[in-house]
């Protein structure tokens, strides 16, 4: 029954009143205009208030979720988040103030963007954040556009930006998008930045280089002492992608490194649950030469209050509404205060600690695309698998949900066969990694002695094997009449 949608529960006449409707709006108060109106109802679920309970309660328990297990999703930090962060998060004097409150009345909330500001500033030894972009994504771009301003203010015209070949997908399309013609830095046989390789790549068209640090092989970038050399030498700027700075927060200073540009991502490392479409928040930090580009409006310090400085000439413009995911950029507030120095600095321990335990754990039933000591994820290739006994990756990740746990990220990155990219993040106890490394060396097995179960798996969630190429294409969210099957069949 629950696999009904709300629409075939629907029966004419039920109804949740609390509140006698009164009918038309008195005259006078016609809020809208008369061509906006429907003419008829319109077509919604009738139902009783326990039958709307029950419907969505049942369909949130067929879903994964951090608070319900483990969920190793690499580069995405599904960590367990404090729940003080929500609770004050709730309180109306924050979640209820709107963002056209005048300035004076919204103190508050405005000392903790303040504040936040100046501790990520701290913590990544840079003169100044912005905390308006609302994702990584828009960070970065918000970060090569200021690069691009800056180049411009100096009557240069710079068009290249190197990636290198283990970068976060999103670092060549935001230096696309951003105007910029992108070159690749081929990895070494270590899976770092080849130096070499880099030197022979920089010119006089170069704006700059994108560096994701642990890069997504989970591995620390050891050079980039030498990678920010040669690319200031060269005249271009250093962006930093610090997505996953748990790996290294209370530990390693971008700006002290020579990173000029570096996004965070709070909703992975600063407290926001990760994912579920909720709002984000990618704060962006620089160096004193490119304060004048950040956007506007900036959270400064006047003489009496905090205040919204929105004249800024240099300014690369605005980027949203307001001044940024407000609620999220104080559940970083909490989490930073919660945590303090030496608590950050627990937390990228962790995070390494538990990457490293479990890569040791799984190299055996698993080759790891890299050998050594990893940050705070790694890589794993089912290419063993896949040869012998034609079992995928993918096959070994649905096979996970199976004893209880979410799939890694799979094929990613695409310079390693068959991979499988875990991240335990640093809130897992050691029971949990043990199951986890329980389960995968049992897949391993099965792989060997009944490849076809694995191939075949899921068993044992709400829906099996989807064609996933038909449901990112063929979206049915809305069931039709007479379509037959509902959307979970879909
Ligand atoms: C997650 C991630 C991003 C993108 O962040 P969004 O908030 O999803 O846009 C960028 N770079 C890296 C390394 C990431 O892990």
């Amino acid at each position: 029954m629950t696999a009904d949608t709300v629409f075939e529960k629907s029966h004419p006449g039920r109804r949740t009143t609390y509140v006698t409707s009164r009918g038309a709006p008195p005259a006078g108060l016609d809020l809208l205009p008369a061509g906006a109106l429907r003419d008829s109802p319109p077509m919604l679920p009738e139902l009783t208030e326990g039958e709307v309970v029950r419907h969505y309660t049942n369909l949130a328990r067929k879903n994964w979720a951090v608070d319900v297990g483990f969920y190793p999703l690499g580069s995405c930090t599904m960590k367990y988040n404090p729940r003080l962060a929500e609770q004050i998060a709730a309180w109306p004097e924050f979640s209820a103030a709107h963002p056209l409150r005048p300035v004076r009345a919204a103190q508050g909330l405005l000392r903790t963007m303040y504040d936040t500001e100046r501790m990520l500033s701290h913590l990544c030894g840079l003169a100044r954040f912005t905390l308006q972009p609302a994702a990584g994504a828009q960070g970065e771009l918000c970060g090569m556009l200021m690069v691009r301003r800056y180049h411009w203010e100096r009557g240069e015209r710079r068009n290249t930006v190197i990636v290198p070949d283990s970068a976060h997908g999103t670092n060549p399309a935001t230096a696309a998008l951003a105007g910029f013609k992108v070159v690749i830095c081929p990895s070494s046989e270590e899976g770092l930045v080849d130096v070499a390789a880099l030197r022979g790549l920089v010119d006089d068209d170069l704006a700059g280089i994108m560096l994701t640090n642990p890069n997504t092989l989970g591995l620390f970038e050891r050079d980039i002492q030498e990678i920010c050399r040669v690319v200031h030498d060269a005249g271009g700027l250093a962006y930093y992608d610090g997505a996953n700075f748990n790996a290294l927060v209370g530990r390693f200073r971008p700006g002290d490194m020579g990173f000029d540009v570096v996004h965070l991502n709070l909703h992975k490392t600063f407290g926001t649950p990760h994912g579920g479409g909720g709002p984000g928040s990618g704060p962006v930090g620089v160096v004193e030469k490119l304060e004048p580009y950040l956007p506007v409006p900036l959270v400064t310090k006047g003489p009496e209050e905090f205040e919204l400085e929105e004249d800024r000439p240099q300014t690369i413009g605005r980027l949203n509404a307001f001044a940024g995911s407000a609620l999220v950029v104080l559940r970083a507030y909490v989490y930073l205060r919660l945590l303090g120095t030496d608590g950050l600095r627990e937390v990228s321990g962790m995070a390494v600690l538990a990457a490293n335990y479990l890569k040791q754990r799984l190299s055996e039933a698993y080759a790891p695309s890299h050998p050594g000591r990893c940050m705070h994820e790694f890589v794993l290739s089912a290419e063993r698998q896949s040869d012998d006994f034609g079992v995928r990756a993918l096959d070994v990740a649905k096979r996970l949900m199976d004893f209880g746990f979410h799939p890694p990220t799979m094929y990613f990155p695409l310079t390693v066969p068959e991979a499988l990219m875990i991240e335990p993040t640093e809130t897992e106890n050691l029971e949990t990694l043990d199951a986890f490394a329980e389960a995968m060396r049992r897949i391993a097995e099965e792989a060997e002695h009944s490849p076809e179960l694995v191939r075949a798996a899921p068993h044992d969630t709400p829906v099996g094997r989807l064609d996933e190429v038909a449901a990112a294409k063929d979206l049915n969210v809305r069931w039709k009449p007479g379509s037959g099957g509902t959307s979970g069949d879909a």
